[in-house]
């Protein structure tokens, strides 16, 4: 084997994979405020980024099966890659079970954390910000389609 001949895939070529993936199992997405708990008052901390994906046609039945996890890996790839560089994530590990959907449709979910730091501290506390805006942006540009739940509010 060869390192050298493997050919990386551009960024469109990236895209169009995940656009076509995310097409077929149906994801979709919703943003939430992310609260912690920082010296005993619950404080918002940045936002989660919630992808959700109906039961795979291939699975057993089996929430911890191969193909769900393969689905929630997937999200999870098309998640991080929305995010602007330098920002600070975390990817909540798989829960290998379904949740109740939209009529109560089984689905995965998969969560990441954005996170405010130094570099954009105002993911803290309001909503519409920069990076938000650039993974809305990105969501759209994979045809990803936004869940019916409320969206973010801005804060009170
Ligand atoms: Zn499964």
């Amino acid at each position: 084997m060869s390192a050298e001949s493997a050919v990386l895939p551009t960024r469109t070529a990236l895209q169009d994979r995940l656009k076509t993936w995310a097409r077929a199992h149906r994801v979709r997405w919703e943003m939430t405020r992310h609260f912690e708990i920082v010296h005993d008052r619950k404080t918002q901390v940045g936002f989660d980024l919630t992808l959700s994906a109906p039961r795979p046609a291939g699975c057993d039945g089996d929430p911890g099966c191969l193909e769900c996890a393969r689905t929630h890996e997937e999200m999870g790839r098309i998640a991080v890659s929305l995010l602007p560089p330098g920002t600070q994530y975390d990817v909540e590990p798989f829960d290998g079970s379904f949740h109740l959907g939209d009529c109560d449709e089984p689905e995965l979910l998969l969560t990441v954390e954005i996170l405010a730091d130094a570099r954009e501290p105002e993911l803290a506390d309001c909503s519409g910000r920069r990076t938000l805006a650039l993974v809305e942006a990105g969501l759209r540009c994979l045809e990803i389609r936004q869940k019916s739940t409320p969206p973010v509010r801005s804060g009170r």
